[in-house]
């Protein structure tokens, strides 16, 4: 896939709803990225402050609580990624799909209320490898915009290919990493083995730079033992080139916006 005719996105807004810092960069970094550089504002609501997932480094926390330190990479992170504003929420890590409910629903309604995004992206039902946050999220979003009825903005649910992070940490270990190292506390094949087809894919691979610099922001998570730190550029173009969208079948007012980067999947 090559040079595709660049959308001018000026005056567009998507809003991006994820459970975790990092979660941007690692399921949709790219198009982002993309997005950005096409003229979109790009706004984030990162439910939780991610305070109770895995450290990389003890060192990076011997200062201050995860939380903290997460929600700064996660700052670094939207930067490079060209994301116009975040706005981190200390929903608890680990608990989104039952706490705080009411509270994130109509944080998320009255953030399209303010920004009225021409899109909305989230996890699928799948939460990317059934993730309950994810799927929380997924759930406080779906409500929200469908909350809005014939005015609600189109909603996209990104999702990954299923093999593809089992193919990215062999990879890795073919290229060095001690195959033990599992920095995922998941089978990597997990990822995506419960999505539905996408209903378009967007080429990411001229951005994938821009990606893996987003995701390498994320230290505490993205440690030196980490698959993504194992790639060789051109592998890692390969392998991260292809970002995964479902267009949700909510009735929508607008013309979906993130499709006019995609490339339309004929599904079964
Ligand atoms: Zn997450």
């Amino acid at each position: 896939m090559s040079a595709l005719p660049v959308p001018d996105f000026s005056g567009r807004t998507i809003l991006v709803v994820l459970a975790h810092p990092d979660d941007e960069s690692l399921a949709c970094g790219g198009t982002l990225a993309r997005l950005a550089d096409a003229g979109a504002r790009i706004v984030l609501l990162c439910a939780s402050r991610g305070e109770r997932g895995s450290v990389s480094d003890r060192a990076l926390t011997a200062n201050e609580d995860l939380g903290r330190v997460r929600s700064r990479e996660l700052h670094d992170a939207a930067k490079i990624l060209g994301i116009a504003e975040v706005r981190i929420f200390a929903h608890p890590d680990g608990d989104l799909r039952w706490a705080d409910v009411p509270q994130f629903h109509v944080e998320i309604v009255l953030a399209i209320q303010r920004y009225k995004p021409d899109g909305v992206i989230t996890f699928a039902e799948d939460g990317l490898y059934w993730h309950l946050d994810h799927i929380g999220v997924h759930e406080r979003t779906y409500t929200a915009v469908k909350s809005f009825g014939p005015w609600a903005p189109p909603l996209y649910y990104v999702t990954m290919p299923q093999g593809l992070m089992q193919e990215i940490v062999d990879t890795a270990v073919a290229n060095g990493l001690r195959p033990q190292s599992n920095p995922f506390n998941i089978e990597p094949d997990a990822f995506g083995d419960y999505a539905k087809p996408p209903t378009f894919v967007v080429d990411v691979h001229d951005w994938v730079p821009r990606k893996l610099a987003a995701l390498r922001c994320h230290r505490s998570q993205i440690g030196p033992d980490h698959p993504f730190q194992h790639l060789t550029d051109e592998q890692a173009r390969r392998l991260l080139g292809v970002e995964h969208f479902r267009l949700s079948p909510l009735e929508a007012a607008g013309h979906s916006v993130i499709e006019q980067l995609g490339e339309h999947v004929v599904n079964q």
